[in-house]
Formats: C-alpha cells, structure tokens, sequence
C-alpha cells in the first residue's frame, strides 16, 4: 500500500537518527517524539489519538530506563512499533484468519452481512469482493442483494457485479422497499440453501437520519453477524467522524477502508480503532474484484516502520 510511504519516510528519517547514536539522553527521546507526533499529524491522524500515542511511548521510554541501555535508539523503535501495533489493534482483536478475512460466518446459515456506509465509499465493490472471497476460498453458496432504491441503477450495478464474479444476486423487483428486499432476501437465501446473504444497504451523500434509520429497520429485522462500514481511506479525518456516527446510530462490527492503493495520507487507517473500538478488518486495494486484504495489525505497523 502506497498510502503509508510519507510516515513511513518521515519516521525513518527520526528512527535513523535515533539509532544511529550509541547514547542517548531524554532531551534527545523528547526531540525525537516531537518529530513523532507531527509526522502523525501530517499524516493525518486524529489528534487524540496522536496524543494518547506519544503519552504511552515516553512513560515506557522512560520506565525502561531506555537511555541507560547498550542499544537505546532501537530500543526506542521497539517501543513506538509496540505502541502503533496497539493502536491499531486495541486490546485482544485477534489477528485475521487469512481465509476468513477476519468476517464472521461461523453460524447457522444462512449468515447476513450488512453492509453500510455513504455514497461512493466502495460499498457494492467491496460486497462483491467479500463475496467472491467466501465463495472461492471457504467454498460457501453466497447471495449478493442490493437494497438501494434509491441510486438509479444501483441494483444492476451489483447484478453486473453478480454476474462477473459468478455469485447469484437477489432478482429485483421495482418499487420494493429496502426493508420488504431484506426480507425476501433472507427468505430466498433459506429457500436456497444460502450460506451468506450479503446485503448491499444505500448510501448518501451525507449522513441524515432517515438512512440511519432504514439501515436501523433493516439490521433489526436480519440481525447481521457482522455490519461492515465502508470507509474511503481517502476522505482523511471525515472517515473517523463517519464511522463514530454509524458505530453510535446502526452498531457496527467491523470497517472496510477502501482506496487504500491511492495516495491518501493513511490517517484513517490509523485513528479508525482508537476512536471507534471497532476494528478495521478488511482493504481494498484496488478496483479488480480480488483487490482485497485483510487488515493485519502487525504488518501494516511492520511497513510503518521498515
Ligand atoms: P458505493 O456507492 O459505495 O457502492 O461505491 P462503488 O462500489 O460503486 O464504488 C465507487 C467507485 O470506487 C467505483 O468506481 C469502484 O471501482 C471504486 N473503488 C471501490 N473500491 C476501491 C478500491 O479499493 N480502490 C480503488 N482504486 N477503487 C475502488
């Protein structure tokens, strides 16, 4: 992924500094969080989240007496990576299961997966990209069903989808309601012997309350496993603001950041778990139907600091 190059290049630029030295003082470490901290700030983390993040390094920093040991600059790294992994992964998410993606699907099927989120975020992409992954890596009868009435076109759109990626979508019928589609939806999927619906909710432009509460209407009614917000790593700081709205009006279990092979600043990546305490679970990396990546804390904070 392109998006972390600038921090990773600015952090470098600190790191080597740091261990290029044999001692340090704790003006030194200071000076070097300083860099820390606008370098992650340009890159457009959440300030909080920057904040809680220099915090944690300078105590341990400093409660591992860093600048008496033989090796203190790497010592140093050691602890930001252990900080940035913690960032992004918060306390006890598991590590992606490759296969699984980190999604849910281990219940009685068949398995809904709502997925939410504004216009334009990548939402009908990605569910046919996580359809695809169901389908081809756990072997499972996926259905794919667009409730968004209101995009002209929007329910071809995820047929086309269907069609090229050979996974079966829910027939439209014109002047259906999001919340009578769900329900025929489910109803098909049993029918059928489904073992995952993914259920492609509407986007606006803007969050409003009347999308909240159709998605609201539309999860009480299929109980997901798991609803996955669909965020665009391009929209910076928006993105946290958008997933603390959904996370508090519709619950989510999960997020998907997409555009992650553009050239945003990588921001979103980082301050989405701190803020939200939801995990971001799956990337997509592309517009091709296999661009997508499951989100693995330890890699991506490996790359941060290559
Ligand atoms: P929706 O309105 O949220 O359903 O958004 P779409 O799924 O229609 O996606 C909008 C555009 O973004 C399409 O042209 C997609 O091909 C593109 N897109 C979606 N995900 C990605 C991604 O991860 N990377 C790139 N480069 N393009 C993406």
């Amino acid at each position: 992924e392109s998006m972390f190059e600038g921090l990773s290049g600015r952090l470098s630029g600190v790191f080597d500094k740091l261990t290029r030295r044999s001692s340090l003082t704790e003006a030194d470490v200071d000076e070097a969080m300083r860099e820390v901290r606008v370098a992650l700030l340009d890159a457009d983390v959440a300030l909080p989240v920057v904040k809680r993040f220099i915090a944690q390094v300078k105590e341990e920093a400093i409660g591992q007496q860093v600048i008496r040991s033989v090796t203190p600059g790497q010592m140093v790294v050691k602890i930001v990576h252990d900080a940035l992994v913690a960032m992004l992964a918060g306390d006890g998410d598991a590590e992606p299961d490759p296969m699984m993606l980190g999604i849910d699907i281990a219940h009685t099927p068949p398995v809904p997966i709502l997925m939410v989120g504004l216009q334009g975020s990548g939402k009908t992409t990605s569910s046919a990209k996580i359809g695809l992954r169901i389908k081809t890596r756990e072997r499972k009868k996926v259905l794919l069903a667009s409730l968004d009435v209101y995009r002209p076109a929007a329910q071809q759109q995820l047929a086309i989808l269907g069609e090229q990626t050979g996974i079966d979508t829910l027939p439209i019928v014109v002047g259906q309601m999001p919340v009578a589609i769900a329900e025929r939806a489910m109803k098909e999927a049993r029918a059928g012997g489904y073992d995952v619906v993914i259920l492609d909710t509407a986007g606006r432009l803007h969050i409003d309350e009347v999308l909240m509460a159709e998605v609201a209407a539309v999860r009480e009614l299929v109980r997901p496993h798991e609803t996955l917000l669909v965020t665009d790593a391009m929209t910076g700081q928006d993105a946290v603001t958008i997933a603390s709205e959904f996370n508090e009006k519709v619950g989510i279990t999960g997020i998907v950041l997409t555009r992650v092979d553009g050239d945003s600043r990588g921001g979103a990546a980082l301050s989405m778990r701190a803020v939200t305490g939801v995990p971001v679970k799956l990337m997509g990396i592309g517009e091709k139907m296999e661009d997508l990546d499951a989100f693995h804390p330890q890699r991506v904070a490996g790359r941060i600091l290559d």
